[in-house]
């Protein structure tokens, strides 16, 4: 059977693959959560022929044997499951049904995308050279930690020898795909800061220790690492987001906090940024009298993507799409994605398929009002079964 013939049967199921991928969005599920949609993807998958095994709790592993013994090792596909802590702002039919729960990073569709690959790759099984491994991973937006970790922990890549994953995104055209070598997506520290000064009288600041005049230094002093410090070596980005200190007009309070994100593309660039935070904190902490408690909370890991993977992506992408709808463009991007746990533990590659619409306003991953655009289903899919063509020589 020629792999033309998947090309047909996602266009069969494309009417499906739309309703499931809608079924899962008013039903969404946070990290771990997933048992819902673990047993929606498992009656799906053994429709089509698979004996899927349980990962990471809520996650599900499943492999499509060649037809023919083959000695390579096997690729594997991943998609994330998970939805976000987010209140869904909408009057689409098929809006959340929980409360404070909703897809809005468009792993539902991420989901429904592998779905179309499972059915289309499982009716072509002559035509495969080695073992497919699907992932469906849950837990990625890290709400309870990651679960790409813990799948990984639990064996999910044994066997394997390249994975490849893939995220829709507002900010890159409709159809378009982007792919690069290298990192494509940023480490995250979260940066927690308290200082604790004296309190008292605001008419009478000198029998204080004023941990609000100290709080203001500390954001200067702390924007100034990267901006004063790094120029853009290595795309290190820190920002404070947060402040807190104080309740009234009259009163210097006894403690402030903050708190901020530090992401950056470079191992070793993240070393020195950490410890330059450290001192900061520590010599603003100083100057001003106050008694700094610092902690720095490591995200994600940077996203390495393999060069040779990175590649046969965008051969397999050119292919389908046409060589001017796929580029580098816009990468690495500063999100962070555990994805970066898979990439780590064998070579793989993670690419970006555009969804924003021309003459309209997209909204981004995580906003209230993000949908996943379903069109993007079955060119999502196309892509994935043709990079499994170019792995199955
Ligand atoms: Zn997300
Ligand atoms: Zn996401």
């Amino acid at each position: 059977m020629p792999w033309t013939r998947s090309d047909e049967l996602l266009d069969e199921l494309e009417e499906r693959l739309v309703e499931v991928r809608r079924d899962l969005h008013k039903y969404p599920e946070l990290g771990f959560e997933e048992h819902r949609t673990q047993a929606l993807l498992r009656a799906w998958l053994q429709e089509f022929g698979y004996e899927p095994r349980d990962c990471a709790g809520t996650g599900l592993v499943a492999d499509l044997e060649p037809e023919t013994g083959s000695q390579l090792p096997a690729i594997a596909l991943r998609a994330d499951i998970d939805a976000l802590p987010i209140q869904e702002v909408s009057d689409l039919p098929y809006r959340s049904e929980h409360a404070g729960v909703a897809h809005k990073c468009g792993h539902d569709g991420h989901a429904a995308v592998m779905l179309g690959v499972a059915a289309a790759l499982a009716s072509m099984r002559g035509q495969l050279s080695r073992r497919v491994r699907l992932l469906f991973q849950p837990a990625e937006e890290g709400v309870k930690g990651g679960g790409g970790q813990v799948m990984v922990a639990e064996g999910a890549l044994e066997g394997v020898s390249e994975v490849y994953g893939m995220h829709n995104w507002p900010g890159f055209p409709f159809g378009e795909l982007r792919i690069a070598p290298g990192p494509v997506m940023a480490e995250e520290h979260t940066i927690l800061l308290r200082l604790d000064g004296k309190g008292g009288h605001a008419s009478q600041p000198q029998t204080c220790r004023d941990p609000v005049a100290a709080i203001a230094q500390m954001v200067t002093a702390l924007n100034s690492i990267t901006s004063r410090g790094m120029g853009h070596v290595g795309g290190a980005v820190l920002s404070i987001s947060c402040i807190q200190a104080g309740d009234t007009h009259n009163v210097i309070p006894g403690f402030a906090s903050l708190e901020g994100t530090l992401r950056c593309f470079d191992e070793n660039l993240r070393d020195r940024l950490l410890e330059r935070v450290r001192e900061v904190v520590a010599g603003v902490a100083s100057a001003m009298q106050v008694e700094a408690d610092l902690q720095l909370e490591r995200g994600f890991p940077i996203l390495h993507n393999d060069k040779a993977c990175a590649e046969h992506v965008r051969v397999a992408a050119e292919r389908r799409l046409g060589a001017d709808r796929v580029s580098a463009e816009g990468l690495p991007l500063v999100a962070s994605e555990d994805f970066s746990y898979l990439a780590q533990a064998v070579p793989g590659a993670y690419f970006f398929m555009g969804a924003g619409r021309e003459g309209r306003e997209t909204p981004s991953c995580h906003h209230p009002e993000f949908d996943f655009d379903d069109e993007l289903i079955p060119i999502a899919a196309r892509v994935f079964l043709e990079v499994v063509r170019e792995r199955c020589p």
